[in-house]
């Protein structure tokens, strides 16, 4: 069993011909609102992949909410502990996407901002029963820190993606045991800029020096930089590791690539893949979703991915 922990938002998409100056206004095209948020979109990549999955999340009790729910449990997710919030409103992101392809991002976490010690505490029995807990970033710290306590103390692995990027205490780190940030945020997390293999092997001991005895960063089109803490030393830094490549795609919008790739990761892990085989699944499955638009939108269900896999 996987329960992933996460935040849910409304995205508000638009296309832009460059991003506003302040005091300018600018007319911009195809407007869109489309499920997103780190949490849902890891969830839905699960489930759509097959994963025996339950999510914790809030959302708002507005019309996208209640939509949203629905949404997720046709994608055959256990939604009992998506929590509807009395006088909320679900978590939105405001994004523009610019003609060159940038993208320029404001959140208001709304709903999200309620997955507190409290909530979380109440999934305890569900958390200490599941197999692997995946998180990200979107939701309050301590909610987080807390699922992560719980999950230790019941031998359920915690495999967390820190994104979006912020720095992070060693308390939660130490909790960790799978952990995928992208470049950026191994770059705030360890103060080492990962440019190449070397600097990514750098990162990825400062990261098994915490506590992390898997530290996989993930390197867009070039794949993922696998590292794993020698038996018995993590502590030391002491670690082997490797870049598995990608699959070559013409991208499209990389909205929620890593989002996929985590869902994907953790859905092959829990069939007991190997890990290798496992990182080739995830990249499978996000390379596909690069190909289209949008977060919820761009995800592959099993049989594209087992069919692009036999390619
Ligand atoms: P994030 O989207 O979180 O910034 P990355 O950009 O590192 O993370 O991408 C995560 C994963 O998505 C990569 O490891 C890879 O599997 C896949 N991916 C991302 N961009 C591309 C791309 N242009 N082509 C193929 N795969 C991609």
């Amino acid at each position: 069993k996987l329960v992933v922990l996460g935040s849910v938002n409304a995205d508000h998409v638009l296309q832009v011909p460059s991003f506003p100056r302040p005091g300018e206004t600018l007319h911009g095209r195809n407007y869109q609102v489309i499920p997103g948020g780190k949490g849902a979109n890891q969830a839905v990549a699960a489930a759509r992949l097959g994963a025996d999955i339950g999510f914790i999340a809030c959302v708002g009790d507005d019309a996208f909410g209640q939509n949203i729910v629905k949404a997720f449990a046709n994608d055959g997710m256990n939604v009992d502990a998506v929590h509807c919030m009395e006088n909320a409103m679900t978590g939105i992101a405001m994004i523009q996407v610019a003609d060159n392809g940038e993208n320029s991002i404001c959140l208001d976490a709304a709903a999200n901002a309620l997955l507190t010690v409290n909530l979380v505490n109440q999934h305890e029995a569900q958390i200490a029963a599941a197999d692997y807990l995946l998180m990200q970033l979107e939701t309050p710290l301590c909610g987080i820190e807390q699922a992560a306590r719980i999950a230790k103390a019941n031998n359920t692995q915690v495999i967390l993606n820190p994104a979006p990027a912020r720095e992070l205490p060693d308390s939660l780190l130490a909790l960790v045991d799978v952990i995928s940030p992208n470049e950026t945020e191994a770059h705030l997390l360890t103060g080492i800029e990962v440019t190449d293999e070397a600097s990514a092997a750098q990162a990825a001991a400062v990261l098994h020096a915490k506590g992390i005895a898997t530290v996989l960063i993930t390197l867009g089109a070039k794949g993922v930089y696998l590292s794993r803490a020698n038996e018995g030393a993590a502590n030391e830094g002491a670690a082997e590791g490797c870049i598995i490549a990608g699959f070559r795609v013409e991208a499209t919008d990389t909205t929620a690539a890593g989002d996929t790739f985590n869902g994907a990761l953790v859905t092959a892990l829990l069939e007991q893949q190997p890990l290798e085989q496992a990182l080739v699944f995830a990249h499978a499955a996000a390379a596909i979703s690069v190909t289209r638009f949008g977060a919820q939108t761009s995800i592959p269900g099993r049989e594209e991915v087992d069919s692009f896999l036999a390619q």
